[in-house]
């Protein structure tokens, strides 16, 4: 019975599918989580009964508003999405990638990034049958312009995505870097804002000059990543042919209303993604001290850094002690000897330094 299973998925199941190494999510049981960057903190129980009040009301026998016009027309006003520029949602901005993919793959297709770079664009590019171009970083995680250049001329990308600032390594590349990119880019330019919130650096408002470009956000990073809703903003030409692949109900009842709340409240999320800012410079600087320790200034909510002697060891003590972290260790060549630590509470990033300092002793 198994073997026949088997049997049949080597058969019928895409070889590049059967090649893929499933996206890993580590229990985090027991252990102060900082791997993920997620936001630390919880609503104050007065806000959280209020959200509660506003679920209430919501119909779970009716199919939800599949246009989520009421949440579109919030997000309009809360991104700051220029006239002229529309807009849609997903299931999380993962799913607008996978959109996006689907819509311009064609076998032979490069997908193009600079890497290592956010690992869902190569994942979903191979689903999606396309051929995924990493052009790499300098070693000190800068953007390689003329490389980026030459292999966007070689390969005549149908899209290339660059992560702003980029994940895992936390920088953002200069502005002048990406304008020429997205000049000599043939297709489509994806600039992924997941981390806009602690950057506060944006392509949004340049939306209405490129037709190529479209600017693409997540509240995953700023206290919603259980909500599942990403937002993609460009010109009606590409989303009207994305918004076909989308499924009809993608952003369920609960999301809708959960983040029409959100937005009314965004002062709260707002305070805490300043507080997040303030706490990763003091993180920064506390990692510095670290002897042999290597710290990549960040933009986001998350540090880089490389440790001296193996990082798979020192990730394992820390798990021993009670923290966890992401191991880049063999993410990359780049990134060997790397880890990188998501901003917590005050108190979190404190027992993490101090499980650190002994991991390394
Ligand atoms: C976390 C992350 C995302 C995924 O966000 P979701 O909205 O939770 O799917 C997208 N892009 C980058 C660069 C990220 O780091």
């Amino acid at each position: 019975m198994s073997d026949e299973a088997k049997r049949r998925v080597a058969h019928w199941v895409r070889t590049p599918v059967r090649e893929l190494k499933a996206y890993a999510v580590p229990s985090a049981a027991n252990l102060i989580k900082l791997d993920a960057m997620e936001n630390p903190y919880p609503w104050s129980p007065e806000l959280r009964a209020a959200w509660v009040e506003v679920l209430r009301d919501v119909s779970l026998n009716r199919y939800p508003d599949p246009r989520a016009q009421t949440l579109s027309a919030g997000l309009r006003d809360a991104l700051a999405v220029p006239a002229g520029a529309e807009l849609m949602l997903g299931n999380g901005s993962d799913e607008l990638i996978q959109i996006i993919l689907l819509a311009l793959a064609q076998p032979g297709r490069a997908v193009l990034a600079p890497v290592p770079t956010f690992v869902m664009y190569e994942l979903l590019a191979t689903v999606a049958g396309m051929r995924f171009v990493g052009v790499p970083l300098r070693a000190d995680f800068t953007l390689d312009r003329d490389a980026m250049l030459l292999a966007i001329a070689r390969e005549q990308p149908a899209v290339v995505f660059i992560a702003y600032p980029n994940n895992p390594t936390g920088d953002v590349f200069p502005v002048a870097d990406i304008e020429a990119i997205i000049n000599a880019s043939p297709g489509l330019v994806v600039i992924d804002e997941a981390y806009f919130a602690f950057a506060e650096h944006t392509f949004m408002a340049r939306l209405a000059q490129y037709p190529q470009l479209v600017v693409m956000r997540t509240l995953s990073k700023q206290g919603l990543a259980g909500l599942r809703l990403g937002i993609l903003a460009g010109h009606s030409a590409w989303l009207h042919e994305f918004d076909k692949i989308r499924l009809p109900y993608n952003i369920n009842s609960l999301t809708q209303a959960s983040a029409e709340f959100a937005l009314r409240h965004r002062d709260v999320m707002d305070a805490q993604a300043a507080q997040i800012r303030r706490d990763r410079g003091e993180l920064a600087l506390a990692l510095q001290a670290l002897p042999g320790v290597q710290v990549y200034p960040s933009a986001a909510n998350f540090i880089l850094f490389r440790v001296p002697g193996s990082a798979s060891a020192v990730h394992a003590r820390l798990i021993g002690a009670g923290v966890l972290i992401k191991n880049l260790d063999h993410a990359h060549p780049l990134l060997a000897g790397c880890l990188r630590v998501t901003v917590g509470t005050p108190a979190e990033n404190t027992a993490f330094l101090q499980a650190l300092r002994t991991a390394l002793a």
